[in-house]
């Protein structure tokens, strides 16, 4: 396979530096009068790092395009993959019969209403859950955030508190448990080092099962709103 460099930029630095962007772009960055043939031979020695993370991107893209905000459409929640309906007599948005109905009054928004729909049952299902957690776990923190992020799927601050994203409750629910337990395990230690994993791992013994699906399903993050 050739890589198609899909953009190059010539300027004003030092280094050159290899991209793939968000729609799977290749873009390379040299300096001004960098030759044509050292390009090739840095995109020759950087070709499985390419294709490897080319690819990454696109599966990203292709499960991204899974989920479908229209009537027929399919989304997730709590892992499992619902069929999108509509209903002129429901009121609210609700799974019934392994469907997700949504009234038909919101089917014009239907990504706002699915987006506050999702924070909502965040705030009730990721909270309790962690109230659950750390009472099994026995490790205290001191107060819950449900946030909208994009980036991370929870954090834990100096002051222990725990902030969730309600994104994660498109994702199955040990894995939501994961992340819960890993953000407990903050209040302990405050950094990744060996006694950090040793902790999650006291508490979950096969995290990396759940730690994998997740990073294998991080376009979960970014899939709407
Ligand atoms: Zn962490």
């Amino acid at each position: 396979m050739d890589i198609i460099i899909d953009e190059l930029i010539r300027s004003k630095r030092k280094t050159v530096s290899i991209s793939i962007t968000r729609d799977a772009k290749v873009i390379v960055k040299v300096p001004l009068k960098f030759p044509a043939k050292e390009i090739d031979r840095i995109i020759e020695e950087k070709k499985s790092w390419i294709i490897r993370n080319k690819s990454r991107v696109l599966e990203r893209i292709r499960k991204k395009e899974s989920i479908n905000l229209s009537v027929g459409g399919q989304f997730l929640f709590l892992g499992e993959s619902y069929t999108i309906s509509t209903d002129y007599n429901e009121k609210s948005i609700k799974i019934k019969n392994g469907l997700l109905v949504i009234p038909s009054e919101l089917m014009e928004n239907i990504e706002t209403a699915l987006a506050e729909w999702c924070r909502k049952q965040g705030k009730i299902i990721l909270k309790k859950r962690l109230e659950e957690l750390s009472h099994l776990t026995g490790i205290k923190y001191s107060g819950c955030s449900i946030t909208g992020a994009k980036s991370r799927w929870g954090s834990c601050s100096y002051k222990n508190r725990i902030n969730l994203s309600w994104r994660l409750i498109l994702a199955n629910k040990r894995a939501i448990d994961y992340v819960i337990i890993h953000e407990l395990c903050h209040v302990l230690h405050k950094n990744h080092s060996k006694a950090f994993w040793q902790e999650v791992e006291k508490h979950m013994p096969d995290y990396k099962n759940h730690k994998k699906w997740l990073k294998d399903n991080a376009f979960i993050l970014d899939a709407f709103m």
